[in-house]
């Protein structure tokens, strides 16, 4: 489980709530919120 600020390496992650995507572009880009329903935690996808 990762939340929000937290710098878990490029890939993709679910959001636990809603399970929107999102991608993280970058290994130092931090996890944003949500963008959909401001959840803060999320599950890596492979
Ligand atoms: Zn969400």
């Amino acid at each position: 489980m990762y939340k929000t600020g937290d710098k878990p390496g490029k890939g993709e992650y679910q959001c636990y709530n809603c399970r929107t995507v999102i991608r993280v572009e970058k290994d130092e880009d931090a996890l944003p919120p949500c963008p959909k329903c401001g959840c803060e935690k999320f599950i890596k996808l492979n």
